[in-house]
């Protein structure tokens, strides 16, 4: 272990390990001055106990980051603690006269990602005796920007270029225009991407991919479970032998090969698996692009993602249409949304994600998208009979007849 320079410890959610907390302390507590490189990425459901860095799994890296030069967490509960106690639960300096800079100067971190999850819920460590289990414990998210912010203003990250925390927020349900994405939190710049992601159908009815569209530009089509792989714009790669590393240590070896993640184009995706969402299709009715990763103020900013409406249309409840100043109805308008559109219930990110594939597949079997088409054609049956009236109306006919058959 001495010559140990990486560390990467990734614990997948939903497996059958059972994290303790002061496993993974005692871990840290072992860990060599060679390591240089840290990854922690810990189911957010973690086992409490009592052993080392079971109030504060913080307090055990803490040690550490004076020598870090890349750093990246995923945990469950996070907080202050990680640069000292001077810091307040919530971000603030506890003490009017903070001790010096050299109390807190991490000379060699160049990358430090700190990633909350796709819903933004790695918590506050146990305040009060709180425990993560018993969710009476408060997102870490805003005191971690602050405490973070004040840092790199005080000069403590004189080598940093990445210094992000990521976390989620969720479509909504009731408001069409409102898209799930994730926030990069740039502490450094002081600003916040809000980066769009969209559910589509996979390749098999139990697996779904996402949509990303990123900040550097790009759009693709991923397995849902890489998006925030992409939200890091690859801060960490994967190499073919399984092992973890930062990017930039990985870009001076040669004796590696990078694994990327796999990444479809929207071309290929659409060639491959014939799916589709909301978002293209209103792109493709209205000739631009209505949705993509913004740039916000600030790093706490979290109001809703909009796909916009541009001038000319304006958004029905199935979709949008020219704004022409009528109140006609359009056959074309209506299709009301089927199985490849639908998103599933907030429930299933909040708090079930394992029964989404299972949503998707019940939809199927009940047949709900050729249920749809049947509806649709009756709307149309009726969508000719309005217009059939409008015009009767509109020449001033005094009659109409129908006759019924069968
Ligand atoms: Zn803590």
């Amino acid at each position: 272990m001495t010559h140990l320079t990486t560390l990467s410890i990734i614990i997948a959610s939903g497996g059958r390990y059972e994290l303790h907390k002061d496993m993974i302390g005692s871990i840290l507590a072992a860990l060599p001055e060679s390591c240089i490189n840290l990854e922690l990425d810990l189911d957010p459901v973690n086992i409490e106990s009592k052993g080392p860095g079971s109030a504060h799994i913080c307090e055990m890296i803490s040690p550490h980051l004076s020598r870090l030069h890349h750093l990246r967490l995923e945990i469950g509960t996070i907080c202050p603690a990680l640069f000292g106690d001077h810091f307040a639960i919530d971000g603030s300096l506890q003490r009017e006269n903070p001790p010096p800079l050299s109390h807190y100067y991490y000379p060699a971190l160049q990358t430090f990602i700190i990633n909350c999850n796709f819903w933004g819920s790695a918590l506050t460590c146990n305040i009060n005796g709180a425990t993560a289990a018993s969710e009476a414990l408060p997102p870490a998210r805003v005191a971690l920007v602050q405490c973070l912010r004040h840092l790199f203003l005080r000069g403590s990250f004189p080598r940093i270029r990445r210094l992000w925390l990521l976390d989620g927020q969720l479509n909504d349900n009731n408001d069409e225009s409102v898209y799930a994405a994730w926030n990069r939190r740039d502490i450094v710049n002081n600003k916040t991407w809000a980066i769009p992601w969209i559910d589509v159908k996979g390749p098999t009815p139990m697996s779904f991919y996402s949509v990303i569209r990123t900040p550097e530009g790009r759009e693709l089509v991923t397995p849902s479970q890489y998006r925030s792989v992409f939200a890091e714009d690859q801060t960490w790669k994967e190499t073919t032998l399984g092992s973890r590393f930062p990017a930039a240590v990985l870009a001076d070896r040669g004796d590696f090969i990078v694994r990327d993640p796999p990444a479809l184009s929207v071309s290929e995706y659409r060639s491959m698996y014939k799916g589709s969402c909301l978002a293209w299709r209103h792109e493709q009715i209205t000739g631009r692009k209505l949705l993509w990763a913004t740039e916000r103020e600030g790093l706490v900013d979290r109001s809703p993602l909009h796909e916009i409406t541009p001038p000319g249309w304006r958004r029905g409840i199935c979709g949008f249409y020219p704004d022409n100043g009528s109140t006609d109805t359009q056959e074309t308008d209506i299709n009301l949304n089927t199985i490849e559109h639908a998103r599933g219930p907030n429930f299933f990110w909040e708090s079930e994600p394992s029964l989404y594939p299972l949503y998707i597949a019940v939809s199927e079997y009940l047949k709900i998208k050729p249920r749809i088409q049947v509806l649709n054609e009756r709307c149309g049956v009726f969508l000719v009979l309005a217009e059939i009236l409008s015009d009767s109306i509109a020449d001033n006919q005094t009659s109409c007849k129908f006759m019924r058959f069968g």
